[in-house]
């Protein structure tokens, strides 16, 4: 099988893993096509998840890949705060035990690090509180497609059914990045696949600096939890969520949950109510449902060789990211194209005139 670097890279899927994976490609020098059927202009659409994000920076594992994944995150997102399309913020992150802390892994990656004393936490609930970040995620994937297209990556639209009509030649690499899709694309069809659901409240709340994450009372209803995003989006937009819905894919809004959760929400924050009293004194933007794209067992990356009658191509999944899409999606991007550059490195058994092209690439990589 010749893996010919100058051969155009494909991306499938163009939520904010793809995204970010064609974009560090590119920036090493790789040719690169975005195919997908939802590009960063469809953000109203709920067949995909990257939209519906936050997105802040809030661990919710300690899997030492995925910690790798969001310590890259932390660093490469932070480098945005001066331009405003990541925008500071303390956080203070609650839960009902230290497990759900984490073990504080996080510690030495963010600023500002301190576990709270109990008097400063809701009864029964330990905390902790560092200097985050967040994006308005719209406008954060319409950068990175910007980025992408300044640097040659071409974007198609397009629903691809099997895998293989990704790759387009014989050895080409493709990278499955599509999220939810994994469950049913041919050629994948990963069962472990599944949507988490979630739903908010987008609220105009310009005195609302903090973020706020309280899983304190998910022992009680697991597929709850409080959150309060403030972010660098349009008219001082504040998110407030939201539920964790395993399995769900209800995309209606439940108006008894909106108001749960902007409940929930007041109760930290009474200055979210900008119009008067309590939940009718919210200055509401909008609801939304959003999915995000789970798997058991944790996120799929890895390469996998497939054959197609007389063509052979390579899979690099990248996929099944759930809650931490935003704050994985450095990580996970550089670990594909350090999968990638493997790739082309085994292709360097290739005539002498191919040798050097790759060897050059790998200079870049
Ligand atoms: C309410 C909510 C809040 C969230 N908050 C945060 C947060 O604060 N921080 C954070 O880090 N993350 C957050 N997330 C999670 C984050 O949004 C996801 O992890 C991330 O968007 C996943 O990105 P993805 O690229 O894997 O998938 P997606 O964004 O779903 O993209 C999948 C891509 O694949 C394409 N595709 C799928 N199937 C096909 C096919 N057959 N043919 C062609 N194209 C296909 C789609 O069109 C799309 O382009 C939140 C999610 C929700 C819903």
């Amino acid at each position: 099988m010749s893996l010919l670097y100058d051969e155009q890279i494909i991306i499938l899927g163009s939520g904010v893993i793809g995204l970010t994976t064609a974009l560090v490609l590119a920036r090493r020098g790789l040719r690169v096509k975005v195919i997908a059927r939802e590009l960063p202009s469809d953000s109203t659409s709920q067949d995909w998840s990257s939209p519906w994000a936050g997105a802040n920076w809030c661990p919710f594992g300690s899997d030492s890949r995925v910690t790798a994944w969001e310590t890259e995150g932390f660093k490469r997102l932070s480098e945005l705060i001066p331009s405003g399309l990541a925008l500071s913020l303390p956080i203070t992150r609650y839960a009902a035990t230290e497990a759900g802390l984490h073990k504080h892994w996080y510690k030495n990656v963010v600023p500002d690090y301190r576990v709270l004393p109990s008097s400063d936490c809701p009864p029964g609930s330990v905390g902790a509180s560092w200097t985050s970040l967040s994006v308005d995620a719209p406008n954060y994937l319409r950068w990175v497609e910007k980025q992408c297209v300044a640097l040659g990556v071409t974007f198609k639209r397009r629903t691809v059914r099997h895998i293989s009509e990704a790759a387009e030649k014989d050895g080409q690499i493709v990278v499955n990045a599509t999220g939810l899709g994994s469950r049913t694309l041919g050629g994948v069809e990963d069962e472990a696949v599944e949507p988490i659901r979630g739903q908010i409240v987008i609220v105009r709340a310009p005195q609302v600096k903090t973020c706020v994450m309280d899983s304190s009372k998910s022992d009680i209803d697991p597929t709850r939890s409080t959150y309060i995003i403030p972010r660098p989006g349009p008219a001082n937009e504040v998110i407030c969520g939201g539920c964790y819905e395993v399995g769900s894919f209800e995309r209606k809004v439940d108006p008894i949950l909106s108001r749960q959760i902007l409940e929930k929400c007041l109760a930290h924050f009474p200055a979210l109510a900008t119009k008067g009293q309590g939940v009718e004194g919210v200055d509401v933007i909008r609801h939304a449902v959003g999915f995000r794209p789970s798997r058991r067992g944790g996120p799929r990356l890895e390469a996998e060789e497939k054959r197609a009658g007389r063509k052979s191509y390579t899979v690099v999944h990248a996929y099944g990211i759930g809650p931490a899409g935003y704050q994985a999606s450095w990580g996970m991007a550089k670990e594909v194209s350090d999968i990638i550059g493997q790739i082309i490195v085994r292709a360097s058994k290739q005539p002498k005139r191919v040798v050097r092209e790759e060897v050059a690439i790998m200079a870049k990589l």
